[in-house]
C-alpha cells in the first residue's frame, strides 16, 4: 500500500517537474533485482527512498545545487543484503568472550584456552564459543580431561560453533553436580565414557542448561555492548537488515532502547522465543511493525524443535548411520505447540521453527498443516501497515490473500524426499544457510549415509518444487559474512581454510565432478545460480518478512538500502567471491559505512 502511494507521489511530482534528489549515486554497476530494469548506473534518493534508477544522464534531471553526488567509480551495487537468520547478541558476544572460530587443530584450541586461563583470576568462569572438531585430525570433541589439565582452578564452558553442544571441565560440571549418575534431561544428552560411565564433559542441547544456568549472566551493560558491537560489524559487512532468530523479553528491551537513541541504522526483524513468556507477550500485545523510522519489526515467534546434526541432536526418521542406537530428539512436545500455533494464525503472528532432521521437518510441516486446517483462511489474519499509518508499531489486522501467512522452517536441512513438495504446497518458506552445507558436508555423509544426503541442503530441489528459500548465515554458528554465504550457495564447495583445494581456476560454476573438490555425497547439482543466490539474500529474505513491497530491490519508491562491492560477484571466478569486500553500505539513503 505504502509503496504504491510513494510511487504515485513520485509520478505526480515528475509531471510537476519538482522532484529533486538529496543524493545521487552515479557510475555504478548496479544489479537492481528488478526484472523490469535489471541494471542501471545511477540511483537518486530523497529522504530515505529511491526516486530514480537509470542512466547517469537521466539522473541529472533530479539534480539541484545542493544535491550530494557520490561517484561509485564503476563498482558493483546490490540491493542491501539481508541475513534472514542470525543471532545478533551471540555475534557480539563472540567478539567479547573467547572467540574459538578458526581453531583448526586441537592443539590450537587448547593453546587459546590456556592463554585465556593465564589472564583470568582463579575461580572466575571462562566461557567462549566457536570451536568445531570436524576439521581436526582426528575429528574428536575435546574432553573434560583435556581442559582439566590446562584449567584446574577455573570453571570452563566452551560452546561448539553450532550452539548445540558445549564442553565443560570438571569445575564447570561440579557447579551443576553432573556426575555419572545424572540422567539426561528431556531434549538433551550428557555424553558419558562408554567404558567408565563418567561424563566426558560434552553436553548436548538441553543438557547444556545444567551448567549454563550457573554461569553468572552478562550484565545488562555487557549485553548492550554486545548488541552495538554486532550491529557495527553487520553494517561493515554489507548487511542492511538482519532477522534475529529469537529473543527473550530482556533482549527486546535492550534492542528497543538501542533503537530509541536513533543511532542504530541497521534494520532488524526480531523474533520472540516460544513457547513461553516472550511468545505470550507477543500474542497478547501484538506485533510491532516498522518502528523507529522503519528499522524495527517484531511479528514472529521462533520455536526450536530439535538439535543439530553435528552433535547428533537433529531428530531423524531413522537412526544415525554412525550411532545406530540414536535418532536424535525433538526439543518440544509437538502437541504442546498446537494451541500457540492456532492463536498465532488468529492474531497475525508469524511462526518460524528450527527444524534440522527429517523427523523434525516432517513433524513441523504436519503441525503447520494441522494449524492451517484448524484455522482456515477466513479466520486468519496478517498484519499490514505500521509506521505508514502514522503511529510506529500500530498495525492493521487483515485477512491474508489465499491464506498467505508465510510461516517459515528455519534450516530445513535434512528432508525426506516426499516432504520437499510440501513447502510450496503449504506456502511455507524454507529459511536456509548455505554455509551450513559447506561446513556440515564434511561429516554429514557419516551421520546420514549416502541415501539420505539426496534430501540434505536440497536448495535446487526446493526451488524446483516452487518453494521460496530465504538465505541466512545463522551467525554466530557460522561466520555470518554475505560473501561466504554467496560463495557457498553458488559453489557448494568448502572454504580454502578447511583444507581442500578451492574451485576451478576459471569462472565456471563448479557443477561437474571433474573440476570439483567436493567429495562423494556433496551433490553439486544442488548449487544454485548466482541470480538465485542474490535473490535468497535480498528479495526472498524480504518476502519472508512481508517486506518485499518496501525493500530488497533497487526500484523507485523503495527504501534506499544498498551495498557497494569491490568486485562484480555475478561475473568473477567463484574463488574470488571470497576476496570481495564491502566498500560501502547505504541504509535509507545514508552512507552508514565506507571502507576507507
Ligand atoms: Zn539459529
Amino acid at each position: 500500500m505504502r509503496a504504491v502511494a510513494v510511487i504515485l507521489l513520485f509520478m505526480s511530482s515528475i509531471t510537476a517537474g519538482a522532484e529533486t534528489a538529496e543524493t545521487i549515486f552515479i557510475n555504478g554497476n548496479i544489479y537492481t533485482v528488478n526484472e523490469n530494469q535489471p541494471s542501471a548506473q545511477a540511483i537518486a534518493v530523497k529522504n530515505d527512498r529511491i526516486i530514480f534508477v537509470g542512466a547517469n544522464a537521466d539522473g541529472e534531471s533530479f539534480r539541484v545545487g545542493k544535491t550530494h553526488i557520490v561517484d561509485l567509480a564503476g563498482k558493483t551495487v546490490m540491493p542491501g543484503f539481508t541475513d534472514s537468520h542470525c543471532h545478533i547478541f551471540g555475534i557480539g558476544e563472540r567478539e567479547m568472550t573467547l572467540n574459538l572460530e578458526g581453531t583448526n587443530t586441537r592443539e590450537d584450541f587448547l593453546a587459546k584456552v590456556k592463554e585465556r586461563v593465564a589472564q583470568t583470576e582463579r575461580d572466575k568462569w571462562i566461557t567462549g564459543r566457536g570451536w568445531i572438531e570436524t576439521f581436526w585430525k582426528p575429528p574428536q570433541s575435546p574432553t573434560r580431561a583435556d581442559l582439566d589439565k590446562i584449567a584446574p582452578d577455573n570453571p570452563v564452558f566452551l560452546t561448539r560453533a553450532d550452539g548445540h553442544a558445549a564442553v565443560g571441565n570438571s569445575a564447570a560440571l561440579k557447579t551443576a553436580a553432573v556426575t555419572r549418575e545424572t540422567a539426561n534431561p528431556f531434549g538433551g544428552e550428557i555424553l558419558k565414557n562408554p567404558r567408565t560411565g563418567e561424563p566426558t564433559g560434552m553436553l548436548l542441547d538441553n543438557a547444556m542448561d545444567l551448567v549454563a544456568k550457573n554461569i553468572p549472566p552478562p550484565s545488562e551493560a555487557e549485553r548492550e555492548q554486545a548488541l552495538l558491537l554486532a550491529i557495527k560489524r553487520e553494517t561493515e559487512l554489507g548487511w542492511s537488515e538482519i532477522q534475529n532468530a529469537g529473543s527473550e523479553l530482556s533482549d527486546q528491551e535492550i534492542i528497543r532502547r538501542a533503537y530509541a537513541t536513533g543511532k542504530v541504522k541497521l534494520r532488524m526483524v526480531n523474533a520472540a522465543y516460544g513457547p513461553g513468556e516472550a511468545a505470550n507477550e507477543l500474542l497478547k500485545k501484538g506485533a510491532t511493525l516498522n518502528a523507529f523510522d522503519h528499522r524495527f519489526t517484531q511479528r514472529t515467534i521462533k520455536v526450536i524443535f530439535d538439535g543439530a546434526l553435528g552433535s547428533r541432536g537433529a531428530a531423524l526418521l531413522a537412526p544415525y548411520s554412525d550411532k545406530p542406537d540414536s535418532s536424535g530428539f525433538l526439543t518440544q512436545k509437538p502437541e504442546e505447540l498446537r494451541p500457540m500455533f492456532e492463536e498465532a494464525l488468529r492474531r497475525g503472528i508469524q511462526v518460524e521453527t528450527h527444524a534440522i532432521g527429517d523427523r523434525a521437518n516432517r513433524t513441523i510441516l504436519d503441525l503447520y498443516e494441522h494449524a492451517f486446517n484448524a484455522v482456515p483462511p477466513e479466520k486468519r489474519k496478517v498484519l499490514v501497515g505500521g509506521a505508514s499509518s502514522g503511529e510506529p508499531g500500530v498495525a492493521e489486522l487483515r485477512h491474508p490473500k489465499a491464506g498467505d501467512v508465510r510461516w517459515r522452517v528455519e534450516h530445513a536441512q535434512i528432508l525426506s524426499e516426499q516432504d520437499i513438495p510440501r513447502f510450496a504446497k503449504l506456502g511455507v518458506i524454507a529459511s536456509m544457510q548455505p554455509s551450513h552445507a559447506i561446513s556440515d558436508l564434511f561429516f554429514a555423509p557419516a551421520r546420514l549415509g549416502m541415501e539420505r544426503l539426496a534430501g540434505a541442503y536440497a536448495w535446487n530441489s526446493l526451488i524446483k518444487s516452487g518453494a521460496i528459500i530465504c538465505g541466512g548465515s545463522d551467525a554466530p554458528v557460522e561466520r555470518g559474512e554475505p560473501m561466504i554465504e554467496f560463495y557457498a550457495a553458488v559453489t557448494r564447495c568448502p572454504l580454502p581454510e578447511h583444507g581442500l583445494p578451492v574451485g576451478a581456476p576459471s569462472g565456471v560454476e563448479l557443477r561437474s565432478k571433474e573440476d570439483s573438490p567436493q567429495r562423494e555425497g556433496w551433490h553439486p547439482e544442488q548449487a544454485v545460480s548466482r541470480e538465485q543466490a542474490l535473490k535468497m539474500f535480498t528479495i526472498n529474505a524480504a518476502y519472508a518478512a512481508f517486506e518485499e513491497a518496501d525493500k530488497a530491490s533497487i526500484e523507485v519508491g523503495k527504501l534506499a538500502d544498498f551495498s557497494v562491492l569491490s568486485t562484480d560477484i555475478m561475473k568473477i571466478p567463484a574463488p574470488e567471491i571470497l576476496k570481495t569486500r564491502c566498500e560501502m553500505t547505504v541504509i535509507g539513503g545514508e552512507v552508514v559505512y565506507e571502507n576507507r
